[in-house]
């Protein structure tokens, strides 16, 4: 069974997608720390966000690794520990640019669809649904509105000590939102039979319990 989760920005997917995965015994798979690791090696060696060749020619060769720890799950690039690295703004921030570029979606959609292969798996991004597991036998789209979004995003960072305005980060927020949906391949989009779950006001349990059952209707 494939269990595809997308949405905008901070939609709370893989904190629930996680969940649904420890419970259910199946794979995790975070697409966005993929694309975040792939800006995160254009930074290492200095490429432009844009340059769609360089950025390639190292991804080739590039081995990113997810490993299950107590706080979730952490993630490699070249065996190096990156799981800090990617959430970092000036990571967030560039993303969504690296993220439009062709041949960069081609090699990660590979590896996703190889991922997958190796077993049931709940894999959260923005083109699960409708690009990378267009089979997948459980689709939701989470959403919440933008002021809600941020508020979450704020409570995380104060939690951690980075002090971004909540306007800030909501500005943030919806400008990767617009990115990521009006870019031209694979864009932010709800697939035609996918279930939408709007989660403003719905606690992380909710959410939870809600995808299980309709896990439950579809096994
Ligand atoms: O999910 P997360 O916010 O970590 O994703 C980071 C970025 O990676 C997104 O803003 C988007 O640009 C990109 N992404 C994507 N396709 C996916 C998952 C993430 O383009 N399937």
């Amino acid at each position: 069974m494939q269990i595809a989760i997308d949405g905008p920005a901070s939609s709370g997917k893989s904190t629930v997608a996680k969940i649904v995965a420890t419970k259910l015994g199946f794979v995790y798979v975070d697409t966005g720390a993929m694309y975040r690791a792939s800006t995160v090696l254009a930074q290492k060696l200095g490429l432009d966000f844009g340059d769609e060749a360089g950025i390639l020619a190292a991804l080739k060769h590039a081995d990113i690794q997810f490993k299950p720890d107590q706080a979730g799950q952490k993630v490699f690039l070249n065996g190096e520990d990156i799981t800090l690295a990617i959430r970092t703004p000036a990571i967030t921030n560039n993303v969504s640019q690296v993220s439009a570029l062709a041949g960069v979606r081609t090699e990660m959609v590979a590896r996703q669809r190889q991922l997958a292969d190796q077993g049931q798996v709940v894999m959260d991004g923005r083109d699960i649904g409708t690009t990378v597991l267009p089979t997948a036998e459980v689709k939701i789209f989470m959403v919440a509105s933008a002021q809600e979004r941020a508020k979450r995003r704020y409570a995380e960072n104060t939690a951690k000590g980075i002090m971004t305005p909540l306007a800030t980060l909501q500005a943030e927020i919806e400008l990767r939102d617009q990115k990521d949906s009006t870019r031209a391949i694979s864009p932010l989009k709800k697939a035609a039979d996918a279930i939408e779950i709007d989660t403003t006001q719905l606690t992380i349990d909710e959410v939870v319990d809600t995808i299980l059952a309709i896990v439950k209707k579809n096994m």
